[in-house]
């Protein structure tokens, strides 16, 4: 085999030299004696040319047959300015046909007709496909960056293991049962989270690893249930000087990807967020914030409000620029619809069209208020205001997803920005309303904010913790905190999301040791990478940044993979398959 150019790289500037290449037929054309060819490989597509001397060697090539040429480049008549190569084809000299193919289940370019299933059956043909080769490479440029950025700062790749005990980040793991220790298992890691720290107790300081992480969990369309980490940990820091690495790290991927120089990230507390946008990852592309109506409605008649806040709910009001006549009766019941969803007993609207109110509230609501509406949010002509009342959590969560619809089905969004915001001071608990108790809303080694240590049990509703998000363009891009570096707030903290001591120490009993033996104060960060491929390529599903992804049910369809195992292999591991209770 001879290669002498990639196919993709050849250019006016190439005429006249001799050259070889090697690729796949991707379309083949007859013009008599001629025969044109575009043969494809990672770098782009050439066009050669065989006159009537060689074109009867390839009467039979078909696409995807392999080929080795050699020939002279020259000028094209009929340029193609939609190719790179568009100006200069290749005049074939000799042709080795190195393998053939047959004809392929899906079309192999971007515009392919096939259904998902087939392509993910046949990944390696979609691997051939250039949108997928540009998002592995570019998802190999991204990983290059990482790794030369943070080691420059002095830090570490450490690879941790596959096989381990379970690393609590609130997913269902994934279990391996164990052949010698009869009965038992591993279970694979949710994220490094327990033996990054230990790293840090170890004297590590500055640890990096691109981590395979794997939580049993319902997919959706930017979830694998194996996906990869940039997860990074950092010893003697605060939040600032892990913020500063990851805005650097940031800074850098959008400097050399996409060529814009980001500004200085936002920030916001997590009430504060929800409040404004209804949302913990709220897409900042565009404004259209939500507002809190409740005390315009404090002495309202309309029965709904006022039961709403004398049961400590909240009347939450989401203004809407020039929107009102974008829709209509049936699209409003839509969006009805839209906010029960998430826990909404129903979406009230008014809008403001010539002068005048209308809508579904306009009759049970006073002049007065209407009146202190139309001042506290602007309102002019075409305006409309939607209201949800009801618990704070669930009438900020349903305007906020009404917020990101409409911001997308309004045409908000402008797809070349890029909004950063870090989201800072979580809740430390959440309540769990199925077990009935405070669960830890990031995870249990996340430190609380040193004022409320005090409270962890006395007060979980009110702790607030170190922990913070990264969110882009309403995706959470990354999660991470300072850690509980002290052994008996890391007691506190198991015991106020109902774990006893004994609990504690029988699942974590061999992490919590190594605090005794002087553990440096620590923090980190975990980055969904594919997510962030996703940003950078344009592509909402994260199959297109994986080269071997599952499907929504978590299968393999190529290698068919979850399948079954022998009664051998069952037997070696002491395992009966039945019916669970
Ligand atoms: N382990 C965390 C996660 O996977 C990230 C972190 O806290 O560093 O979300």
């Amino acid at each position: 085999m001879k290669r002498t150019h990639n196919n993709g790289e050849l250019r006016i500037s190439n005429v006249n030299e001799t050259v070889s290449l090697l690729g796949w037929v991707s379309k083949k054309r007859n013009f008599g004696q001629l025969v044109f060819i575009d043969l494809r490989d990672r770098s782009g597509i050439a066009q050669l040319v065989f006159d009537e001397n060689i074109s009867e060697q390839v009467k039979d090539v078909r696409n995807e047959y392999v080929l080795n040429v050699t020939g002279t480049v020259v000028e094209r008549k009929d340029k193609n300015p939609k190719l790179p190569t568009g100006d200069i084809e290749i005049k074939v000299e000799e042709v080795t046909i190195i393998n053939k193919a047959e004809t392929t289940p899906l079309i192999i370019a971007d515009e392919t007709d096939a259904l998902e299933d087939t392509r993910l059956k046949y990944r390696y043909l979609d691997l051939r496909r250039p949108m997928i080769q540009k998002n592995l490479m570019l998802r190999h440029k991204v990983t290059m960056l990482m790794r030369n950025y943070l080691s420059e700062l002095g830090f570490i790749e450490v690879e941790t293991p596959i096989l381990c005990r379970s690393t609590p980040e609130g997913a269902r793991d994934y279990l391996v049962p164990s052949r010698i220790s009869k009965g038992e298992f591993y279970a694979l890691p949710q994220s490094p989270q327990l033996y990054k720290q230990l790293l840090m107790v170890g004297g590590i300081e500055k640890y990096f690893q691109l981590a395979r992480c794997f939580r049993d969990e319902d997919l959706r369309a930017d979830r694998q249930p194996e996906f990869t980490q940039l997860d990074i940990e950092m010893s003697f820091v605060e939040e600032e000087d892990v913020w500063n690495v990851v805005e650097g790290l940031m800074k850098k991927i959008f400097k050399e990807v996409k060529g814009v120089d980001l500004p200085a990230f936002k920030r916001i507390s997590y009430d504060e967020c929800m409040a404004n946008y209804g949302s913990d990852k709220p897409d900042l592309r565009f404004d259209m914030p939500l507002k809190d109506a409740s005390s315009i409605f404090a002495n309202t008649e309309f029965k709904v409000f006022a039961s709403t806040l004398e049961n400590k709910g909240i009347i939450q009001a989401l203004p809407v620029k020039g929107c009102a006549s974008n829709f209509s009766r049936k699209d409003l019941d839509k969006l009805q619809n839209y906010v029960k969803v998430y826990g909404a007993k129903a979406l009230a609207y008014l809008k403001y069209t010539d002068n005048t109110w209308s809508g579904s509230v306009t009759k049970v609501l006073s002049d007065e208020e209407k009146d202190a509406l139309y001042n506290a949010y602007n309102i002019e002509n075409g305006d409309m205001i939607f209201f949800v009342a009801d618990k704070k959590k669930v009438a900020q969560t349903a305007l906020g997803a009404l917020r990101s619809k409409l911001g997308k089905d309004l045409g908000l969004i402008n797809d070349s920005k890029y909004e950063f915001l870090w989201v800072t001071n979580f809740p430390m608990f959440e309540y769990d309303e199925t077990d009935n108790r405070y669960v830890a809303a990031h995870h249990p080694f996340t430190s609380p904010n040193l004022e409320d240590v005090d409270k962890l049990m006395s007060d979980p509703a009110n702790c607030y913790s170190r922990a913070y998000d990264l969110v882009l363009n309403g995706y959470e891009l990354l999660s991470g905190s300072i850690r509980i570096h002290d052994q008996q707030v890391q007691a506190k903290v198991f015991e106020a999301i109902g774990m006893t001591l004994e609990e504690a120490h029988e699942k974590f009993g061999w992490f919590m040791d190594a605090f005794k033996y002087g553990t440096p104060p620590h923090g980190g960060v975990g980055i969904g990478l594919e997510r962030l491929i996703m940003i950078l390529s344009g592509t909402d599903n994260i199959r297109d940044v994986v080269a071997f992804p599952k499907t929504a049910s978590a299968s393999d369809l190529m290698a068919q993979a979850p399948g079954p195992v022998d009664s051998k292999q069952l037997k070696e591991l002491n395992l009966i398959i039945g019916k669970a209770e």
